[in-house]
């Protein structure tokens, strides 16, 4: 006997949690299911990341990005506070170190302006007040940026989804889908479920959700590993926030920066490699599924055609641990090579296009009764309950 239910959730990471909690929320007469394969909610990407609550400063005016950045971190903000979920305002300097990149942090103000998110220009000078050891031309010092740990979130929203009456079952993984006129049947490894809508948040599996539904596009996931390295103890009062490169433009990673992390420690990272796969206990995990399933896409050598000498820059950081020091030295000259150590890592979840474009934007779809996340990659974990209050109006809409 499969149960019943009228929203299930695949995926119990902090998008899928904040899914459940908004659908609740609004609707606490819903029966709600999350399903998460993982023994624990929020083990993928949710808790493998820099832990930024990030301001919205980079993105797209208009785009889902710059609309659910900071409406989800506002709320995110409020929850965090009502839920004792630490949240720290250590603030960020983006600083440009050479002369080309002046333009593109005029730009990146202006960018900020037109977002309505609060930033000031700063001269050399002016980011020491900020960040005592960065040398620096210029920067944009952004007050509102902060950390939090993105985890200890997913554990408070699978908490209050139960505590409002919804079940979060782990250790339940979705095998199968099929889609019935006033139902979607989901086969699991521990049992059906009847639902009348299902939202899928399957982060680093969501094409593969999609293509289990026999509606995948032509878009996949390419997974790309961060890796970062960690201030020693004694050496994390080198930096007080955060602090970010320009980003490069036509990627959507934001490039090496130093975090401040809500437990005081400071990361170095994360770069971007591809990863060989999805999920692995490793860095170097290697899943032979997945490898082909990236080597088999076309728009893996678009892109790498496209970005050959970032791709191998990236790899070459990766490997030498020297690399990476003597660019963080560009902005703080302190940093020595014994100064760090190698850090945790992490795999994003980045859809691209089989032109070889990355998608930049959150996408969402809707396929009958199925709704699909298919790419929520950075700021995603910031913008989680305005993504969840997005995915609750249409599922409303659809009930
Ligand atoms: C290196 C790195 C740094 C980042 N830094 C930041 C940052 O500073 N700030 C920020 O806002 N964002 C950051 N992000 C992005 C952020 O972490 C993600 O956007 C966010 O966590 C995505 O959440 P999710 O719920 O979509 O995916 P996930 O957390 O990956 O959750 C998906 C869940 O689905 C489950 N699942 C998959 N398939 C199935 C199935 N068939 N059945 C059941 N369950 C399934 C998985 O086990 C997983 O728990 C970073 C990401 C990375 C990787």
């Amino acid at each position: 006997m499969s149960a019943r239910v009228d929203v299930a959730v695949v995926g119990g990471g902090i998008v899928g949690l904040a899914s459940a909690f908004r659908l609740l929320e609004a609707r606490p007469d819903l029966e709600v299911v999350v399903l998460e394969r993982e023994a624990e909610v929020g083990q993928g990407q949710s808790s493998r990341n820099s832990g930024v609550l990030h301001a919205g400063l980079y993105y797209p005016p208009g785009s889902a990005k710059a609309r659910w950045c900071t409406a989800g971190k506002r709320e995110l903000e409020r929850f965090c506070a009502d839920h004792d979920v630490p949240v720290a305002r250590t603030g960020k300097v983006v600083a440009a170190v050479r002369r080309d990149e002046l333009p593109r942090l005029q730009g990146l103000a202006d960018r900020a302006h037109t977002n309505g998110v609060e930033v000031e220009r700063l001269g050399p000078t002016g980011v020491l007040d900020h960040e005592p050891n960065l040398r620096a031309l210029a920067g944009l010092w952004s007050p509102s940026t902060a950390v939090t740990d993105f985890g200890a979130v997913c554990r408070a929203l699978a908490e209050r989804v139960r505590r409002d009456g919804g079940a979060v079952r782990t250790g339940t993984e979705v095998v199968g889908i099929e889609q019935h006129p006033d139902h979607v049947r989901l086969t699991t490894t521990s049992g059906d479920v009847e639902a009348r809508t299902v939202v899928a948040c399957a982060g680093l599996q969501a094409d593969r959700l999609a293509r289990l539904a026999g509606t995948g596009g032509r878009e996949r996931i390419v997974p790309f590993r961060g890796s970062w390295l960690r201030l020693r103890d004694d050496r994390t009062d080198l930096v007080k926030g955060s602090i970010y490169p320009v980003p490069q433009p036509g990627l959507p990673f934001l490039g090496v920066h130093l975090t401040r992390r809500i437990d005081g420690q400071v990361w170095i990272g994360p770069n971007a490699v591809l990863a060989l796969a999805r999920e692995g206990r490793g860095p170097w995990s290697l899943n032979p599924g997945d490898l082909r399933d990236t080597l088999r896409f076309p728009g893996l050598y678009r892109l790498a055609r496209r970005e050959f000498g970032t791709a191998v820059a990236e790899v070459w950081r990766d490997r030498v641990v020297r690399a990476t020091v003597r660019e963080v030295q560009r902005y703080v000259p302190d940093v020595g090579l014994a100064d760090v150590c190698r850090g945790p890592w992490g795999v994003r979840a980045q859809l691209m296009e089989p032109t070889g474009d990355l998608v930049d934007d959150f996408r969402l779809r809707r396929d009958g009764r199925l709704l699909h996340v298919l790419n929520a990659p950075s700021p995603a974990a910031t913008a989680s309950l305005a993504i969840g209050a997005e995915l609750r109006d249409q599922v409303l809409a659809q009930l």
